[in-house]
């Protein structure tokens, strides 16, 4: 069984990219066969895993818009068992494309249908707004991890995104479910963060990973290099807590079995 995960929060900066890039890469090191789904016009997963931008035949807005079939658009990276669907800057353009189209909301839904059982997870990295690529992605999942960033205001904005959660429930996706929410760049010298995480829990309650990614300097120098932290540096307290969460995710599919 394979499950698709959409990583969403519509703030920018909260590490979606990040956490897809590096669980992805964690998940393919522990023997899962893994897809990224980038689906943000800036592209940041798609360079991020050492894929140019510049060869890319076909991405996700091919496969959206011009309905060519997703394998043609599956790339390699330097992980065997990781592949990506790539994003190119093409994509800004499909927000406004998708609205006078036909089922516009469940056209990556369709698409990943056609690949899905050759993989056990899927991750979408999803752009940093509620527009129809975020809608899309949600109502392609199977469940949603929110990343959120241990800041001031971290819950901010937080109602929306469950709003639209609640109306993908309710309209396109009945099945859909809150995977976890994921605490990013804590910073351990700070009493805010501890805060926030306190602050977190109350709200989110059991929902809430045990797994909290640290600050961590490898895991924002790992992209400009094209790698995966577990690639980039092995060793490094990112690629730990990282391969801890991937434990984590697949625990809980286990434990819901
Ligand atoms: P999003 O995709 O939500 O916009 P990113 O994953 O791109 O967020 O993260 C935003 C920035 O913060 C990037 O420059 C990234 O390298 C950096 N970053 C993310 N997580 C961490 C972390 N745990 N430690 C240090 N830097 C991080
Ligand atoms: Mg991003």
């Amino acid at each position: 069984m394979s499950k698709i995960i959409a990583i969403a929060n519509q703030k920018g900066g909260v590490g979606k990219t990040t956490t897809s890039v590096n669980l992805g890469a964690c998940l393919a090191s522990l023997g899962k066969r893994v897809l990224i789904v980038d689906i943000d016009p800036q592209g940041n997963t798609t360079s991020g895993i050492g894929i140019n931008k510049a060869d890319v035949n076909y991405c996700i807005y091919d496969v959206l818009i011009n309905e060519v079939h997703p394998k043609q658009a599956i790339a390699d990276t330097i992980i065997p068992d990781l592949k990506i669907i790539p994003a190119t800057i093409q994509l800004a353009g499909a927000e406004i494309e998708l609205v006078p189209t036909m089922s516009r909301e469940i056209r990556l839904k369709k698409a990943l249908a056609l690949v899905r059982n050759e993989f056990d997870y899927v991750l979408i990295d999803c752009p940093p707004s509620l527009g129809i690529l975020t809608i899309n992605s949600l109502t392609a999942a199977d469940s949603v991890l929110i990343p959120i960033q241990c800041e001031y205001y971290a819950l901010e904005g937080l109602s929306q995104l469950l709003n639209s959660i609640r109306l993908v429930q309710k309209h396109l996706n009945t099945s859909l479910q809150i995977e976890g929410v994921l605490l990013t760049m804590f910073d351990a010298r700070t009493n805010l963060g501890i805060q926030v995480i306190e602050e977190v829990k109350k709200y989110f309650q059991q929902k809430v990973y045990q797994t909290v990614i640290p600050r961590n300097v490898r895991l924002s120098e790992a992209p400009s290099h094209g790698q995966s932290i577990i690639t980039y540096d092995p060793k490094s307290k990112g690629a730990e807590v990282y391969l801890e969460l991937a434990k984590e995710v697949i625990s809980y599919e286990q434990a819901a079995r």
